[in-house]
């Protein structure tokens, strides 16, 4: 009967079922208990150690495959919430711990940090006149292009729908200008390689920096305020290349 329970105890414990696998078990192990010393009527010195063992085995066993379940089932969460499924890339959330971490050390080590922001001009029209499987292939070839164009240590995330956010480690403003530059010259290139209604797509970059040894001590306060002004940035060059036609 002990080693029963101690079946039933486990078993409950594997449908996390808890609550009721705990109260089974001391109310099991009291009623054998008692039950035994009243069936018996003897000093159950040796047999209440047969009788525990049971279902103390069932507990620790629940409890062990529990959270072994568990830990794999977090596991899996952690790479959910650190990559975007579509592109493989980083998260925003995930870039926002780098940024925060990477901001402290800035600061003490005074070294700047920059911020790139970029979306795709018009990106709603091509979903609505070639189909969302063409949005979403654009999305990748885009992808494609900013891991091609970082550092290894850089870090890049979907910011979501059609923007991205690039972090560049230990660049200064004109370094950023540059990769900037460098980035849109890469997907012009890459567009060139699409369907002939596509060849003349386009992208709206920002850039900002966080630069400790900045002259004029003009710096965004905290990490959401480099992302803001790279944000502003990237109207202000939507805005300007739309009015000159582009
Ligand atoms: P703008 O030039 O001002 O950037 O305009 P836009 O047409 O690019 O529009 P905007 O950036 O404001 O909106 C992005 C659109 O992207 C909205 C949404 O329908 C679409 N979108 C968001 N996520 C996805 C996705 O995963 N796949 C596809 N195909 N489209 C998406
Ligand atoms: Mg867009």
């Amino acid at each position: 009967a002990a080693w029963l329970t101690g079946m039933v105890v486990l078993i409950l414990f594997l449908l996390r079922r808890f609550l009721s696998a705990c109260v089974s078990a001391a109310v099991i192990i009291l009623g054998l208990f008692f039950g035994a010393q009243l069936l018996f009527n003897r000093d159950l010195v040796t047999d209440v150690f047969v009788l525990l063992l049971g279902p103390f085995l069932g507990v620790a066993s629940g409890i062990t495959a529990n959270s072994l379940k568990l830990l794999l089932e977090n596991k899996g969460l952690e790479t959910k919430v650190i990559q975007d499924k579509m592109t493989g890339l980083y998260t925003y959330d995930f870039l926002r711990i780098r940024l925060d971490e990477e901001w402290k050390k800035c600061e003490k080590s005074k070294t700047p940090v920059s911020i790139v922001m970029m979306d795709l001009d018009r990106f709603k029209k091509i979903n609505d006149t070639l189909g969302h499987e063409t949005g979403n292939e654009m999305i990748r070839r885009t992808a494609s292009v900013i891991k091609e164009s970082v550092r290894g240590y850089d870090v890049i995330s979907r910011y979501g729908g059609d923007e991205f956010i690039i972090l560049l480690w230990h660049a200064n403003f004109s370094e950023a200008k540059a990769y900037r530059d460098r980035l849109r010259n890469l997907y012009h290139a890459m567009a060139k390689t699409l369907a002939p209604e596509l060849q003349d797509s386009s992208v709206s970059i920002g850039v900002a920096t966080f630069d400790p040894n900045n002259p004029d001590g003009t710096n965004p306060k905290n990490p959401q305020e480099l992302v803001e002004e790279a944000d502003k940035d990237l109207l202000s060059d939507k805005e300007t290349r739309r009015k000159n036609g582009g």
